[in-house]
């Protein structure tokens, strides 16, 4: 998607004029693109003509000022879809939002279609505060499936949340108002309810989850999105809005391929925001939501945010590279620090999601390969002299047997000296592209 807009946008700078054909050209290319990221039609209209208003009104004065400049423009236009997806994402509540408070008894109720990830982000959602510092008890309320009370029960063991259920009881109404009771006198914090999500007829699940709100008296309903359903999510946030009111959104699976754009449609359709995000099916792949990264991620830009963030809680040497990449510079000591820094950071598939143009290569190579291919590229540059190191790759290009004496001094290949120097080349084009004044980096700068 991401790549699509850029290309769309950067349609415009080659023009010499700019006008309102070529606008609605690139803004024409920029909703197809929307749309085949599950963005429904009738958001991706809305958007189409708040953004060429604005467009429109910051042209009209541009010209005034200084005369229709296409880069001015493109960056304008990119800025314009970035913050009209932000405040899309971002729902804008009446009530304020939930937030469970230690000394009283909490009652966050999960609900959501079977196969969402209610279980799984039950069992997130628990360790999540009682790493806060809350007791945490969880109540299996989805007595409809065979095998759903021993899959929490599994998973709260693992995780030591006390759980509460039934093998015998089939009515959900009564174990969970049971469980709830059970949990309150022992005085627990916070009290997580997992209901079921199938049923023979849609109308008997949404009579049973109203059945157990009453019966629990959720302070809190979330509902579980499975983030890769696309155009369905909805109508089904609709439907389930109607039936449980949800307070806010929980979006699974967003590790996988989902394009995301169904979640905003949730979002718009409900007003109702999202609350966490589920990043892979171990229990502490869950973090809470940032529009701005989400949007970051949809467009391609990648999640520097985030990375960043993940990057300041590990004691990585990160200071020459940041401010070289500052400065529009990348060099091979850059690309090697990087490297050993991510074998440092643990699951690469994760870390390489969040830097643009990375998440194919890990989804083209296993994690394994990733890991072995990253230690090959560190042979690779730790057979390179110091002056080499420090260089932007040109002595390679001036003197080529320098690649073979590097080839021979890692035991590889010069196919796989070259490809570290053209990986090298290409994070140089990036950080060129984003360092520097009025690069991304200063500009994400000014977005947030
Ligand atoms: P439920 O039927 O709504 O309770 O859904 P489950 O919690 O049983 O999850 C269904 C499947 O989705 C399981 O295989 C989970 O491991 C998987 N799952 C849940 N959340 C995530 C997630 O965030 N990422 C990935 N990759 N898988 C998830
Ligand atoms: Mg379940």
């Amino acid at each position: 998607l991401g790549r699509r807009i850029n290309a769309a946008v950067n349609s415009l700078t080659s023009q010499s004029v700019v006008d309102q054909t070529a606008l609605d050209a690139m803004l024409k290319e920029i909703c197809t693109a929307l749309l085949e990221s599950d963005v429904n039609v009738r958001l991706v209209g809305q958007l189409r003509n708040s953004i060429r208003a604005k467009v429109a009104s910051a042209l009209n004065k541009e010209e005034k000022e200084s005369g229709s400049n296409a880069n001015a423009i493109k960056r304008l236009v990119q800025k314009t879809v970035f913050d009209e997806l932000c405040e899309l994402v971002e729902a804008h509540p009446t009530d304020e939002q939930f937030k469970p408070k230690k000394g009283r008894s909490n009652v966050i109720m999960f609900v959501g279609l079977q196969g969402a990830g209610k279980t799984t982000s039950c069992t997130k959602l628990a360790v999540y505060y009682q790493r806060r510092g809350l007791r945490v008890g969880l109540v299996c309320a989805d007595t409809f499936r065979a095998g759903a009370f021993d899959q929490l029960k599994q998973n709260a063991t693992k995780a030591k949340i006390p759980y509460y259920g039934s093998y015998t009881e089939p009515d959900p109404v009564k174990v969970s108002r049971d469980g709830v009771e059970k949990f309150k006198k022992e005085k627990f914090d916070l009290i997580i309810v997992d209901t079921s999500g199938r049923h023979r007829q849609e109308q008997e699940l949404f009579a049973e989850m109203v059945q157990i709100g009453e019966a629990v008296k959720p302070d809190q309903t979330l509902m579980v999105l499975d983030a890769s359903i696309g155009q369905a999510a909805e109508q089904q946030s609709k439907a389930f809005k109607e039936a449980s009111n949800f307070g806010a959104i929980v979006l699974t699976k967003m590790d996988g391929h989902a394009k995301g754009g169904g979640a905003i449609s949730a979002v718009a359709a409900t007003n109702t925001p999202i609350a966490f995000i589920g990043t892979g099916e171990h229990v502490h792949d869950f973090e809470t939501f940032s529009p701005k990264q989400f949007v970051s991620k949809l467009l391609g830009i990648g999640d520097i945010q985030g990375l960043m963030e993940h990057v300041s809680t590990l004691k990585l040497d990160q200071k020459d590279t940041i401010k070289h990449i500052q400065q529009g510079i990348f060099t091979l000591r850059d690309l090697r620090d990087q490297m050993s820094n991510i074998m440092k950071m643990g699951p690469l598939s994760k870390v390489a999601s969040m830097i643009p143009g990375m998440s194919q290569l890990a989804d083209q190579i296993g994690e394994e390969d990733s890991t072995k291919r990253l230690k090959t590229m560190i042979y690779i540059m730790d057979s390179m002299t110091e002056k080499e190191l420090d260089s932007d790759g040109s002595p390679f290009a001036d003197q080529p047997s320098r690649i073979v004496r590097v080839a021979r001094g890692s035991g590889t290949s010069v196919r796989e000296v070259e490809e570290v120097l053209y990986q090298q080349k290409m994070m140089a084009a990036m950080a060129k592209k984003m360092g520097g004044k009025g690069g991304m980096m200063s500009r994400m700068q000014q977005m947030q």
